[in-house]
């Protein structure tokens, strides 16, 4: 008989608590979704003044006015940290459209080598200019169906993230090639490396693993979990290699696709 009553009393209890649980939730999940909201908003309109102080600049750098000219390093530190701030505001709008799920991407059948090869040829001046030795080995004509400017976006981070963790007189070297089940871009690097406890946490938003050493480089640890997010969303993901001290290869491996199905099924864009 005692057993049937706790049975019961349990029975009874559990639903109850549920409800009562699933209320007190609600609160908590409003909240986050406000902060989400604010943060997607706030980035778009802190996108409006931004250009304008931007275009400002520009306009005062172009004067032939001494007095303008004395203070030229002023102006281009300005100027500088002003791109710092527009590009974390377009992060961070990224991130707020994610996980809002008001992201769409636009998914095309394209030419991933020539994204490729366009990649490094944006790169080249800035590793140029730090010393760094870029260099390409990438296979031609490998089509595949997502979207470009996304995918070149990923790419682009971590060839970005290559030449900026690597020493003057280091070499990078960007590579795509095909795989049974998947399309493989490669960025390596003779670079600073990373441990296995750093590699770890890499992917985590804001996370930078030395921020006083890194500080000069300019970032704040959003690049890897934004390239992470939008590789994810084409059904693939990013593995890293890395020996501390001696470099690191962040692989993008995406799904081979079915572009016979594909083109059959519908002519061009698709999601
Ligand atoms: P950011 O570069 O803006 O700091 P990321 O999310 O792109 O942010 O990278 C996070 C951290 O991972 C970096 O701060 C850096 O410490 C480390 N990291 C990324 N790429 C490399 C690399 N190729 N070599 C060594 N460390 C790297």
């Amino acid at each position: 008989f005692l057993l049937l009553i706790g049975i019961g009393s349990i029975l009874v209890l559990i639903p109850i608590s549920y409800f009562l649980a699933g209320k007190s939730l609600l609160p908590i999940k409003e909240t986050f979704e406000n902060q989400k909201k604010f943060i997607a908003d706030a980035s778009h309109e802190l996108r409006t003044p931004l250009t304008v102080i931007q275009t400002n600049i520009e306009v005062l750098k172009l004067k032939e006015d001494e007095q303008i000219k004395d203070n030229m390093k002023w102006l281009n530190n300005i100027a500088s940290e002003s791109e710092t701030m527009a590009k974390l505001i377009s992060d961070l709008l990224l991130l707020a459209q994610a996980e809002n799920q008001r992201l769409v991407l636009e998914k095309e059948v394209f030419d991933l080598s020539s994204m490729c090869t366009l990649l490094v040829g944006l790169m080249a001046e800035i590793a140029n200019e730090k010393g760094i030795e870029l260099s390409e080995n990438i296979l031609p004509g490998v089509q595949y169906r997502g979207d470009e400017e996304r995918l070149k976006q990923a790419a682009r981070i971590l060839l970005d993230n290559a030449i900026k963790y690597t020493p003057t007189g280091g070499k990078v070297q960007l590579c795509l090639s095909q795989g049974k089940r998947n399309l493989v871009i490669e960025v390596k690097d003779t670079g600073i490396g990373l441990t296995e406890e750093e590699k770890a946490k890499v992917f985590s938003r804001f996370y930078r693993v030395d921020d006083a050493r890194n500080r000069e480089t300019g970032g704040v640890g959003l690049g890897l979990n934004i390239a992470d997010f939008i590789v994810k969303k084409h059904g693939g993901k990013i593995k890293i290699e890395s020996v501390a001290n001696k470099g690191s290869t962040f692989s993008i491996l995406l799904p081979r696709p079915n572009l016979k199905q594909d083109t059959k099924k519908n002519n061009h864009k698709i999601d």
